[in-house]
């Protein structure tokens, strides 16, 4: 199998202000990671598109694309206490929402896997305002994409970031041909994800405290997916990758390491064997435990789908 690699450079240039965790760090070191002889053999990489107006619009009204596109071309500032952009964090929101869309497609195309290192982050992004690092839903605009493209018409959304996908939530939850399941340390940032926020019955939040055995994590996690895939079978799986629920995260208290990211994969192609999987970063703010998040999640994304677990 092949693993596809789509982002931009763009998305590097995007800065929250000094000091800020969700930083061009990061990018750099996914980038280092792909760039390693083992890996780089066996993926493909793509450059994202910009995503169109159309496709932003999808989900998003006029007027909050358009006070993010203003104040990043105007040279910057602040959209909320945690949320601030620079002069290219237009392109490179436009990047991140592209990789997604066109990773719904290059999945379609070829049923092979698809990984999009982007940022900005997406799932915290809400209909009409940015908040917790995020501009734009980039995975709920790659469902939306693949749904008015007709490449699937049932997609699970599966957000293992730490905190909770409220936007990604937001934007899906009165769509019942998109399930959407949420593992996130409770009480935590941003404060949703209840298990009885159902959206039409097709939401599961799976909250939990954080200082527990990484395998509690894990189980709790898989049982939320195989609720979500009774009686649901979905062409294509999304997934919101944070990597801030690993153990030492510095904005979180979850215990993860990078291997329970392989564990959750093999379950995931397991319970949902007919569709490709798009995966896009999210969080993770420690850069060590991200370059070894993501590794794992390219090997096993990698792997023949048949791998027992
Ligand atoms: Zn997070």
């Amino acid at each position: 199998m092949t693993v596809h690699i789509i982002t931009h450079e763009d998305c590097i240039a995007h800065e929250g202000g000094p000091g800020h965790p969700e930083r061009p760090d990061r990018l750099r070191t996914v980038d280092q990671l792909l760039g390693d002889t083992e890996l780089s053999a066996r993926i493909v990489r793509h450059e994202a598109p910009e995503a169109r107006r159309d496709q932003l619009e999808r989900l998003h009204p006029a007027a909050h694309i358009g006070r993010v596109r203003d104040l990043s071309l105007a040279g910057g500032g602040a959209l909320d206490p945690d949320t601030s952009v620079n002069g290219k964090s237009w392109d490179a929101a436009l990047r991140a929402v592209g990789a997604g869309t066109q990773a719904v497609h290059l999945a379609a195309q070829t049923g092979e896997n698809v990984f999009a290192p982007v940022r900005p982050p997406g799932h915290h992004a809400e209909i009409g305002r940015a908040m917790g690092f995020c501009l734009f839903g980039n995975i709920a605009l790659a469902a939306a994409e693949a749904r008015a493209e007709g490449l699937a018409e049932e997609i699970l959304i599966i957000d293992w970031d730490v905190h909770h996908g409220n936007g990604t939530q937001n934007l899906v939850e009165n769509e019942p041909a998109i399930r959407f399941v949420s593992l996130h340390q409770w009480p935590l940032y941003p404060g949703t994800g209840r298990e009885t926020e159902r959206g039409v019955g097709n939401i599961w939040n799976v909250p939990r405290p954080g200082g527990r055995p990484p395998e509690e994590y894990v189980s709790a996690l898989k049982t939320g997916i195989d609720a979500a895939l009774e009686g649901f079978e979905p062409q294509m799986v999304l997934i919101s990758a944070g990597y801030d629920a690993m153990l030492g995260d510095p904005l979180a208290g979850f215990t993860l390491e990078a291997e329970h990211y392989g564990d959750l994969l093999r379950h995931i192609r397991g319970q949902a064997p007919q569709g490709p999987i798009v995966a896009m970063l999210e969080g993770g703010y420690h850069l060590g435990n991200l370059r070894r998040g993501v590794q794992v999640t390219l090997e096993a994304l990698d792997s023949p789908p048949d791998t027992p677990s």
